[in-house]
């Protein structure tokens, strides 16, 4: 009256850890940024990954703006950029040129 399958359960017990921390560190990856945008002509909205944008920083807020093509009409769009845009777009990786002014 033997049991040979005993031998060969383990049970649950004495395996390796495996943290929460461990999970997500293999799980972690880095969704590539993207802006969203709106086209004043045809009204469409999207997503931009950041080389579709330009900013262009001039000497006041005023002259500082960012531009892109719009992916459904084509046509160009610009509109003034914050501090917050600024900050978001270039900490994105978008394209900074920056304007001299002769004011
Ligand atoms: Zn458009």
């Amino acid at each position: 009256m033997s049991d040979p399958l005993k031998a060969g359960a383990a049970g649950g017990a004495g395996g390796p850890g495996m943290t929460a921390a461990a999970a997500f560190a293999g799980m972690r990856r880095v969704p590539p940024v993207v802006f969203k945008a709106g086209c004043p002509d045809c009204r469409a909205s999207f997503e931009l990954a950041a080389s579709a944008l330009r900013l262009a920083i001039g000497a006041t807020s005023r002259t500082t703006f960012y531009s892109f093509t719009c992916p459904e009409c084509g046509s160009a769009v610009r509109k003034p950029a914050g501090e917050r845009v600024v900050e978001l777009l270039t900490g994105g990786g978008v394209r900074t040129l920056r304007l001299h002014s002769t004011v």
